[in-house]
């Protein structure tokens, strides 16, 4: 899901290398030009679109993007998370005010969630080989149990501008809810300076405001959630003045030995990657942060249950499931899969809001 393609990946050190260039497009019926930034930051790309009759400082959106990964990425050793994580003192740690912010977003989302999101499920996802030390490696089953005991919300604790670890061995990762929260930080730094007309997106998550280039919504494709697809769309919508982030199993994954797909998402009930044939989910939110860490707690919670979850929250979402599919395995996604949508009512109701614009 994103205007333009790009690796959905974790959160990687900063590497600002590559492809950094400005576009100017003129449009006939419209004077003011759309600059066009792109990069690569945490592990994954950026793209800005601002339409602003003059250009906006290249560093706005860099330094915004570096601030986020310096403080949450466990990929930088010196990061603030990273110094968080390395830390096995009980008494209370000093945070600063941007990752706190995160955090309470996590723990809220944790609460609604039922514990379907949580970031301490971080030991679980480097034993998987998701984390930054990427072995391939299934963990035994007594890993599994032993590493579940040191995930669960009640492990720490959030106080003023103190976190808390109630196990020394707490080990947090914002890979589902940094590069959401890195967009919303983007978007800010834009309207600092007066610029109101964006899209910004950072690994697939995506925030939009104002008007497009043609006087319209900003028109966003989801997916076709099939690995190696990342240019062909299930579906187009329209976007204004909101956020759209998509967790799926198509992008970040890997086939074991036995022949099973496994996904960089961990249900933390199981303490395994998830099994079932939801494919990708998409949410909206204001924020894009939130609409980032929705998206992995219904991937995790499944179609059913997601469904159920979002109808009962209000949450704009869409589910893609795999058709006649019990479980995963080799032979998903071919040419034939058929992948079809579920919407929860908040996301029908906005999208025939946005269809006439
Ligand atoms: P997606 O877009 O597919 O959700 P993200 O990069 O947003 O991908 O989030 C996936 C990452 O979140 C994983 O690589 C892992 O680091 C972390 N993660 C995995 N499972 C959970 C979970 N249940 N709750 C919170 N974070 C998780
Ligand atoms: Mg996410």
């Amino acid at each position: 899901m994103r205007e333009i393609p790009s690796f959905k990946n974790l959160v990687l050190p900063l590497v600002l290398v590559g492809a950094l260039f400005i576009a100017q497009l003129q449009r006939a019926q419209e004077k003011i030009p759309t600059w066009v930034f792109e990069g690569q930051i945490m592990g994954t790309t950026f793209t800005v679109k601002a339409i602003a009759p003059t250009e906006p400082k290249l560093e706005l959106i860099t330094d915004a993007l570096e601030a986020v990964n310096e403080r949450m990425s466990t990929y930088i050793d010196s990061s603030e998370l990273s110094q968080i994580n390395q830390n096995s003192s009980p008494e209370p740690i000093k945070i600063s005010d941007p990752l706190k912010q995160v955090l309470m977003a996590a723990k809220k989302v944790t609460k609604q969630s039922q514990g379907a999101f949580d970031i301490s499920v971080g030991p679980l996802v480097n034993a998987w080989g998701f984390g930054p030390n990427k072995e391939r490696k299934l963990p035994s089953a007594e890993q599994i149990a032993e590493l579940k005991e040191l995930s669960g919300d009640e492990l720490w604790t959030l106080e003023t501008n103190h976190l808390t670890k109630l196990n020394p061995k707490l080990y947090l990762d914002l890979s589902a809810i940094a590069k959401g929260y890195a967009v919303d930080q983007v978007a800010q730094a834009l309207e600092k300076a007066k610029v109101e007309r964006y899209l910004v997106e950072v690994g697939g998550e995506i925030r939009v405001k104002g008007l497009n280039a043609n006087q319209g919504d900003w028109r966003i494709g989801i997916d076709r959630p099939a690995p190696n697809e990342s240019r062909r769309k299930f579906q187009v919508i329209n976007l204004h003045n909101t956020s759209i982030a998509t967790s799926g199993d198509y992008r970040n994954r890997y086939i074991d030995q036995q022949g099973k797909v496994r996904s960089h998402t961990i249900d933390p009930s199981t303490g395994e990657p998830i099994t079932h044939t939801l494919a990708s989910v998409s949410v909206l939110h204001p924020e894009c942060m939130y609409a980032d860490a929705w998206a992995t707690a219904l991937n995790v919670l499944g179609a059913e249950r997601g469904l159920a979850l979002a109808n009962q929250l209000k949450l704009a979402a869409i589910f893609i499931t795999r058709e006649g599919i019990n479980e995963k395995a080799l032979e998903l996604d071919q040419e034939s899969t058929r992948y079809v949508a579920v919407m929860s009512e908040a996301m029908k109701a906005y999208l025939a809001s946005r269809t006439d614009q």
